[in-house]
């Protein structure tokens, strides 16, 4: 809180003040949190990072908000796992899992949602409320649980079953709405302009709440020892945690607390069925072309990301690339990293992990690189995509004779579906809900 200057125009560069501000008034662009550097890097330190508390908080000097008091579950610091079975696989080097299931409602929208709420209260808002493809909806509805604030949240009617209930048993107003997310993202833009009393997270205080994803970056930054990665690959939705994943590393750099920070490879991955900012990468285009999302990565489903051109400047100036991978590609990318590493992500986890594969496979994400995949949301809360791509083995009779009459060749089938997939092909398709 300390350090920031206020809210600047990330196109024209006009200031403003550090309100309840999302948008330049002269040109219409999106707002962000400006910070003085120079004073910045005079007093953060590695060390003084390193004696705050095992979470997002440890990095509030760089955080536009105060760490006096915030709303706090404990979102971040989460494993930065070392991924060798992974990595063989794909035919890389050093490979590493940012795994952000680990978070207090199993996503990485905890991190942004503390930031976002943290700050609502200090701007004096009594409610939270925002529109989700489910994450958020958790997050919202939790934090502003602890925090004591009403909470308002807006779904696709079509979510998942469990993201829905692990919204509402936290005691806010969760409201479906037939439509998609862009719809529901629509109604919302208008809601906020009714009711200026409302802190909605990812409209007016999404320039601080977009911040909280900065901190992906200096984990993984400060978990290599305080090195930068060559090469990351992050999931796009709206693009903007691609985005500030970049602007963190960035920021370490700026302030010494790294070197080569600016230098990091950033790669996107979307799913096939909503891949906007995918389509413009490999047409080479400037134009996100908003599209009508269809596939199983609900958490992706943003057919009109409000930062996906500029997560597609990131991708094309760092060297990176963006990349799309089918359903059954996710649930392949699932079950690839659930049997390689013990670590059960979700869809948009799936596409990370199929992504991957892919630029791996391209030789676009390369051997000799040292890489970080972000696997941002737990499965347990997709299940329902696995469909009957997983189950038992058989069913039996509680006997010996049963298990010893059981099919050596139906007992091999893990094995068969793994050389599968080394081999490039996939199993049959149409087995998801
Ligand atoms: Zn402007």
């Amino acid at each position: 809180m300390g350090f920031v200057k206020g809210l600047r125009c990330r196109e024209c560069g006009r200031s403003y003040p550090a309100a309840a501000l999302h948008v330049c008034d002269y040109c219409f662009g999106p707002l962000e949190v400006a910070y003085d550097y120079e004073r910045a890097a005079a007093s953060v330190s590695r060390a003084s990072i390193a004696a705050g508390p095992a979470s997002i908080w440890r990095y509030a000097d760089l955080l536009p908000v105060s760490a006096q008091s915030p709303v706090d579950l404990g979102a971040g610091f989460t494993p930065l796992v070392r991924a060798d079975r992974l990595a063989a696989e794909l035919g890389l080097g050093e490979l590493y899992i940012k795994d952000d299931t680990r978070n207090p409602t199993g996503s990485f929208k905890d991190r942004v949602v503390s930031v976002a709420l943290t700050k609502a209260r200090e701007l004096g808002f009594k409610v939270a409320a925002c529109a989700s493809t489910g994450n958020l909806a958790n997050s919202v509805a939790a934090h502003a649980a602890r925090a004591g604030m009403d909470s308002y949240v807006f779904v696709p009617a079509d979510l998942e079953h469990v993201k829905i209930q692990t919204t509402a048993v936290f005691g806010g107003k969760l409201i479906a709405v037939n439509g998609n997310y862009d719809d529901v993202n629509r109604l919302c833009a208008e809601l906020a302009s009714e009711h200026d009393d409302w802190a909605f997270v990812n409209v007016n205080v999404r320039p601080y709440y977009s911040e909280g994803s900065k901190t992906l970056a200096f984990e993984v930054a400060e978990q290599l020892g305080w090195q930068a990665p060559d090469h990351v690959v992050v999931p796009i939705a709206s693009g903007s945690q691609l985005t500030k994943i970049h602007k963190g590393f960035h920021e370490l750099t700026t302030i010494g607390l790294i070197e080569g920070g600016d230098n990091v490879r950033i790669s996107g991955a979307q799913a096939t069925g909503c891949s906007p900012v995918a389509s413009a990468f490999s047409d080479g285009s400037d134009i996100v072309r908003p599209v009508r999302p269809s596939t199983i990565a609900k958490s992706l489903a943003i057919g009109n990301p409000a930062d996906g051109w500029y997560a597609l400047q990131v991708a094309r100036s760092t060297g990176g690339a963006i990349g799309s991978v089918t359903d059954p590609e996710i649930v392949e990318g699932m079950r690839l990293l659930a049997r390689t590493e013990g670590i059960f992500a979700e869809t948009a986890g799936g596409v990370t992990i199929a992504t991957l594969a892919k630029l791996a496979a391209a030789g676009i994400v390369r051997r000799d690189e040292r890489v970080v995949a972000y696997v941002t949301g737990t499965g347990l809360k997709t299940v329902e995509a696995l469909g009957d791509s997983v189950g038992p083995m058989g069913v039996i009779a509680p006997t010996l004779d049963a298990f010893a009459a059981l099919d050596q060749a139906t007992l091999d089938q893990a094995t068969r579906d793994r050389d599968a997939f080394d081999q490039g092909t996939r199993p049959q398709e149409g087995t998801q809900a």
